[in-house]
């Protein structure tokens, strides 16, 4: 928003002082001891975005790190900004990600996520190293034990990276394939660049490869033009997939997008409709994954005290699953083993083991 906006927002929302995008917040400090009188915008494109110096570490917890792999996207999707915003893909070294990777490992840290808007197309920009190597890479890497990696491009997401996520023992069984529609139709008007069966291929050769992977996906309903028989195959796409989570959207325009160009023909009401059935859907589906866990015992990365009870704690499972559960000692950033007794649509419960 900072990088499409900039003059804009300083001069609709005065109580704005400075304007940052996302290639130059490094810079804060410099501009925090400037003169704060002066309105200052700070938007340029940087090349020199993976200088050593700089780290690209985001501190989940103290026990998981997401570490940026690339960052920007080439693919120009119908609806999306990000290409405007964020720019055209540009990767990380791959010595500077693995050196962040060992130092964090150092530091204890048991859980690694891999970051980019297409983490599927990074390539070393010195040795044109792939996604694939670098797993393979990072795999070898001592002390942490989980490695995940978001987003892929469901168009880019390779046999060779399931085969990788199957032969890679660090890492988790657990895939965000971002889908948008159930439909083919809608998929060649969002330029995604691939059709249903291509996207369900991609699925079968992942649960084939490992049959207990968790998928989550993000879905937007009320695309411009979608119709009750095109949403109905989004409806038919969940049911047959069986996403583990979802991230669910009103189409929306977004200024500068080619879909903002179209008319916005689906009734704001028929989107609201359409969302609140699919969110309904999804919450039964969860709730059947859910307490298909009932009696099993899963391996949990313990993240913290549980929000709700300040004595319990939680976590996620490999599956990126919250897991809500009580423990006689202090886990806090512990793998712990959890029976699972009971559950929610949006989480497991149950008891440390360990
Ligand atoms: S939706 Fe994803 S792949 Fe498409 S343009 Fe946006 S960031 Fe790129």
């Amino acid at each position: 928003m900072a990088q499409l906006y900039r003059a804009e927002l300083l001069k609709s929302k005065p109580i704005i002082d400075f304007v940052v995008g996302p290639d130059n917040y490094r810079q804060i400090p410099q501009i925090l001891a400037q003169d704060k009188k002066e309105k200052i915008v700070s938007t340029t494109w940087s090349s020199d975005w993976n200088k050593p110096s700089e780290s690209h570490v985001i501190h989940k917890s103290r026990h998981s790190a997401f570490v940026t792999i690339m960052e920007g996207c080439n693919n120009f999707c119908s609806y999306c900004i990000v290409p405007f915003t964020r720019g055209r893909e540009k990767f990380r070294p791959k010595t500077l990600i693995l050196d962040e990777i060992k130092a964090l490992s150092d530091l204890n840290y048991k859980e690694i996520i891999l970051l980019g808007q297409n983490v599927n197309s990074y390539k070393d920009p010195d040795n044109h190293f792939g996604f694939v190597e670098l797993l393979y890479e990072i795999n070898r890497i001592s002390g942490f034990e989980w490695l995940r990696f978001i987003t892929s491009h469901p168009r880019n997401f390779t046999e060779e990276t399931a085969f990788a996520m199957k032969e890679n023992k660090k890492i988790c069984h657990s895939l965000h394939l971002p889908v948008q529609t159930g439909s083919t139709a809608t998929l060649i008007r969002m330029k995604r660049r691939y059709t249903r069966e291509e996207y369900m291929e991609k699925v079968m050769i992942l649960r084939n490869l490992m049959p207990d992977i968790s998928l989550s996906t993000d879905i937007i309903v009320g695309y411009p033009g979608e119709t009750d028989e095109e949403y109905q195959e989004t409806l038919n796409l969940l049911k047959e997939v069986h996403y583990t989570n979802i991230f669910s959207f009103r189409y929306s325009p977004r200024p500068r997008t080619s879909s903002a160009l179209e008319e916005d023909s689906v009734a704001l009401d028929v989107k609201k409709k359409r969302l609140i059935d699919l969110q309904a859907l999804q919450k039964d589906i969860q709730l059947e994954i859910n307490r298909s866990f009932i009696g099993k015992t899963v391996k949990t990365l313990c993240l913290g005290h549980s929000k709700k009870d300040s004595t319990g704690y939680t976590g996620r499972n490999e599956g990126y699953q919250v897991v809500n559960f009580v423990s006689d000692k202090n886990v806090i950033g512990q793998f712990v083993i959890v029976k699972i007794t009971g559950c929610g649509s949006y989480s497991l419960h149950g008891h440390s083991l360990t």
